[in-house]
């Protein structure tokens, strides 16, 4: 599953896994369980690349998601997101896997931008947005009354920057998929419900053609 921050592409994974009953591999939570592992070897250099917003060399995600789509679980297929977020990753997941689906939530800049920077959070963790769900007085959580802040990750300059980072890595991957064929264009401008309907829609219909089924 491709798409932008806040694009909503960990709620579609999931939703697949539930729904298809296989795992949901995601490469972020993989490496944040290694990072706060204090008996695993890998924690400090994981640590490392995670706090300065920096990706984990490929070389070692790679391996772990080598190892993870090997496991058991795994036999009749498994959802995955954040991963490959480099070229190098799309090519060692080619290699390694036999990729049936690739879909890319398409959200607009505008968009992502408009999601993020309407975001509060409180210092508890209680997640609020200006528009789509608002609390009642824009700076007190409704849930525990403490104050609310704009993250700031999620503030416009930075959004922009995680955005042009976000281009720079999937631009290629895109391109990759999109000339062999096997992207998924969804619009992800719906409600979470329609997003799936796509979805679920589009290998519908490829496992009606691919049963002869018109
Ligand atoms: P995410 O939860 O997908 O935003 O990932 C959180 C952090 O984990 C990223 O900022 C990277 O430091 C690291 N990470 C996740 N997936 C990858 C990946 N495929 N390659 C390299 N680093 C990754």
């Amino acid at each position: 599953m491709l798409g932008p921050p806040v694009s909503g592409k960990g709620t579609q994974t999931d939703l697949i896994a539930q729904t298809f009953d296989v795992p949901h591999i995601s490469t972020g939570v993989i490496l944040h369980a290694i990072k706060i592992d204090l008996s695993n070897p890998l924690a400090p250099e994981v640590m490392g690349f995670m706090d300065q917003g920096k990706l984990v060399p490929s070389e070692l995600v790679n391996r772990l998601v080598a190892e993870r789509i090997k496991r058991a679980d795994c036999k009749f297929g498994y959802a995955m997101d954040g991963f490959p977020r480099t070229l190098e990753q799309a090519q060692f997941l080619d290699q390694n896997a036999d990729v049936d689906y690739v879909f890319l939530i398409k959200v607009t800049d505008a968009t992502i931008i408009e999601r993020m920077s309407g975001r509060r959070v409180c210092k508890n963790g209680h997640t609020w947005h200006l528009k789509y769900s608002p609390p009642k007085d824009p700076a007190v959580c409704d849930t525990c009354g403490e104050p609310l802040f704009q993250r700031d990750d999620d503030k416009e300059e930075t959004v922009k920057s995680r955005l042009a980072v976000y281009h720079g890595e999937m631009d290629g991957i895109i391109r990759f998929y999109s000339d062999k064929g096997a992207l998924i264009e969804i619009d992800g401008e719906q409600h979470i419900e329609d997003v799936f309907r796509q979805i679920v829609r589009r290998l519908v219909n490829d496992l009606r053609s691919k049963i002869g089924w018109k």
